[in-house]
């Protein structure tokens, strides 16, 4: 295969990818769970000569499609979604075909200013005051992990990135117990150790709030620890928990320790004014991330971390080896030194592409039609009989429960298995639940009225089967 059959080639799959999203309603959305089918179909070994791209493009079709869980499809409802407008799609057609590697200025100089125009245009979009600058990582989990590093070394005064950490003070860090899991595992990469990572207790609307922040610190310090950073949860996975960001934050600075503020789902939301009262005080925050790849179209990957001084990251990650320098260039920006890959792909583009082909307004628009929805939804829920709303809407997110554990298991799966809509569970105070988010790019109101008529059949269907169980 030749650059001019990918010209060719190309073709045909701007056709299929158009029919494919066209397509999505009539396909179930996750797909059927058989371990192994997929990897039965392909041969045991790589081909010595070379195949016709006809065969290739004959076994996609055949195996792939059927083979996946479409996370395009507008009844996508598990998870988090990871959305991608068509403007995002297109822009990384472009940033395929270029096949580039930002990881210094001089290898991609494009690449690496429309990142800085990005991140300056999104921090301003999310109402964050002048002064932050930033970088955009494949995932959150890299940007907290760059945040742990660094939060780190500046509690070592930058010794442990030359002497390790042997010998060194018992590091701590603050976290609530509704953060994601990715907070646990860059605490577990840098070093910390697991038990380092206090979990501090949340109040009844699941938020860590400075009071019990500030104990959590001073009991540590009493004990001869080093509180080294604070994570602050905006958003959380399970139910969309916020921590008291302001106070948090606040207690933070008193006590001298740096901060970094998850967002990485709910930070697309504060485009909308409204919502920002949710993560008041973000503001004073040394680093936050959030995933534009999650709600704001710009599809995976995409993570932008928001830093309010460069300075301490890039003293950590960064490394210049003389084949990095750029001869007479030393002022301009090597992102590879903000983060912990040398080698970067070229995500600025599709955030360009997406927050121009829409707009501000055209996002905001979505982000509140999916919230609004998803109110609807919970209030059609709410009304089947045997159903308890387990969590109330937090923007687009809320989850629900039957009586009986096993049960509430068995409905999920049902709901599954028939594969209009597509959901996922989580456990609230212990209690199976079942959560429901809207965030699809492409969902319609309808789509998300389907929630509660499958629930409702599926409750039915239960009632009237021969050895209805459980
Ligand atoms: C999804 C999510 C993450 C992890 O995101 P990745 O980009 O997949 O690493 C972290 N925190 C929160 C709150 C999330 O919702």
């Amino acid at each position: 295969m030749n650059h001019e059959d990918l010209r060719l080639w190309s073709k045909r799959a701007a056709d299929w990818a158009a029919d494919y999203h066209a397509g999505l309603r009539d396909r179930a959305v996750r797909a059927p769970l058989v371990p192994g089918k997929i990897a039965a179909q392909l041969a045991d070994t790589a081909p010595e000569l070379p195949d016709p791209v006809e065969a290739i493009w004959a076994d996609f079709e055949r195996i792939v499609p059927d083979g996946m869980t479409h996370w395009q499809h507008p009844r996508f409802f598990a998870y988090f979604p990871a959305n991608a407008s068509p403007a995002s799609m297109l822009a990384e057609q472009l940033t395929n075909a270029m096949a580039c590697n930002a990881l210094i200025w001089q290898t991609s100089p494009a690449a690496t200013e429309i990142e800085q125009k990005m991140v300056a245009w999104l921090a301003e979009a999310v109402g964050l005051p002048d002064g932050f600058v930033g970088t955009i990582h494949d995932t959150a989990t890299t940007a907290t992990l760059s945040a742990v590093l660094t939060m780190r070394e500046r509690a070592l005064d930058w010794h442990g990135l030359e002497d390790g950490l042997a010998g060194g003070p018992t590091l701590r860090f603050y976290a609530s117990a509704e953060t994601h899991s990715s907070v646990d595992k860059a605490i577990r990469v840098a070093g910390i150790g697991q038990r380092n990572l206090v979990k501090v207790p949340v109040d009844d609307d699941r938020a860590m709030t400075g009071d019990a922040l500030q104990a959590a610190i001073r009991a540590d310090r009493a004990a001869g620890l080093v509180p080294a950073g604070v994570i602050l949860c905006a958003g959380g996975t399970s139910v969309g928990a916020f921590d008291r960001i302001g106070d948090c934050i606040g207690v933070a600075k008193a006590e001298g320790i740096p901060t970094h503020v998850d967002a990485a789902w709910a930070g697309s939301a504060m485009i909308c004014p409204e919502f920002r009262e949710l993560w008041a005080g973000v503001e004073g925050a040394d680093s936050i991330v959030m995933n534009p790849h999650k709600w704001l179209g710009a599809q995976f990957d995409c993570s932008v971390q928001f830093l309010r001084d460069p300075g301490p990251q890039v003293r950590t990650l960064g490394l210049r080896p003389s084949y990095l320098e750029t001869a007479g260039r030393e002022e301009i920006v090597n992102f590879n030194e903000w983060t912990v890959p040398l080698g970067r792909r070229f995500r600025a583009l599709k955030l360009w592409f997406t927050l121009r082909a829409y707009g501000l307004e055209g996002l905001r628009t979505r982000i509140r039609n999916h919230v609004a929805w998803a109110i609807e939804a919970r209030d059609a829920v709410a009304a089947l009989p045997g159903v308890d709303i387990v969590t109330e809407p937090r923007l687009s997110l809320f989850s629900f429960a039957l009586a009986d554990e096993a049960a509430t298991a068995a409905l999920l799966q049902r709901i599954n298995d028939d594969g209009r809509i597509y959901l996922t569970q989580t456990r609230v105070d212990g209690r199976l639940a079942i959560r429901v988010q809207v965030g699809s790019f492409d969902c319609q109101r309808e789509d998300v009225m389907i929630i509660a008529k499958t629930i409702k059949e599926m409750l039915a269907q239960w009632s009237t089967a021969p050895s209805a169980s459980p």
